[in-house]
């Protein structure tokens, strides 16, 4: 599933290639993803308009436009953004946006997950209201180690579990919660509530860190495929990944001699090293 560095690597290309552009033609694929208002109020809501610029929230992409109105995309598990040309529509591309100078972006999502909206203002329509519970996120100034401990103090939820929770690390999911409680030296399994100040501060530290140097890297794109660069290339956080998919291999803390190991931890599959994470 793209976390904040995925959708943020796409939000960067989007905001530098359609900005500026007007929408002059909508298409969608044969099957459907969730899509509000529907098909036919979508494409009615989003023609002639121009795209003023691309932001994010979480792992929401949005697209300012020009009528007033705002496209938001959610890629779901293994949604992507790709770009066609004037192909015939893809197996699994859903909607297909052509620009004034020709350009065309794809929204492609072979598990359907993924949700396309178009927002008027007022009430967020179901399938984005997820976007009124986030919290900040850890590569925003304002998250501090205040934040943090102030929603796992007390807790005896796995500490693993709390930060997928969108309202403690907005944006973070399975890979990045894992590679930050490994630079913290924290193991995923500890009760939230058992962290003491010094090990939240660096958690806190770490769950910037690791989110700036996934961005910096275009993001992670693992074996099983899902995430992809815009033109269809991997991203190359996957090459730098600490714990992350390397279970048997040996830890990449320096000095250290401990071999990375997987469990599940609150459902989900977890990497950690059993010597230097505490
Ligand atoms: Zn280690």
């Amino acid at each position: 599933m793209p976390e904040l560095p995925e959708v943020e690597t796409i939000r960067r290309f989007l905001d530098r290639q359609v900005s500026g552009k007007r929408i002059e033609k909508v298409r969608f694929g044969a099957k459907r993803v969730t899509m509000h208002p529907g098909p036919t109020g979508v494409r009615r809501k989003l023609l002639g308009a121009t795209v003023l610029g691309v932001d994010r929230r979480g792992k929401y992409l949005v697209f300012h436009l020009s009528n007033g109105r705002e496209l938001v995309l959610h890629l779901g598990m293994s949604g992507q953004v790709r770009r066609f040309g004037r192909d015939p529509m893809h197996r699994h591309e859903h909607m297909r946006l052509e620009f004034s100078d020709g350009q065309t972006v794809s929204f492609v999502d072979a598990r359907r997950f993924g949700r396309v909206c178009v927002i008027d203002g007022g009430v967020l329509p179901r399938p984005v209201r997820g976007m009124e519970r986030l919290g900040p996120e850890p590569t925003e100034k304002g998250y501090s180690a205040a934040y943090l401990g102030a929603h796992l103090s007390g807790r005896k939820a796995r500490v693993k579990s709390l930060l997928l929770d969108q309202r403690v690390a907005c944006g973070v999911g399975n890979i990045y919660s894992d590679e930050a409680l490994h630079r913290a030296g924290i193991r995923p399994n500890r009760q939230a509530g058992s962290l003491k100040p010094t090990e939240v501060c660096r958690l806190t530290e770490a769950l910037g860190s690791v989110l700036k140097d996934g961005i910096r890297w275009c993001g992670t794109t693992m074996r099983d495929g899902g995430y992809v660069l815009v033109d269809g290339s991997a991203g190359s956080f996957q090459d730098r990944l600490r714990v992350y998919g390397r279970e048997g291999e040996k830890c990449r803390r320096r000095g250290c001699q401990g071999v990375v190991r997987r469990q599940r931890v609150g459902g989900r599959s977890t990497h950690f090293c059993p010597v230097c994470q505490k």
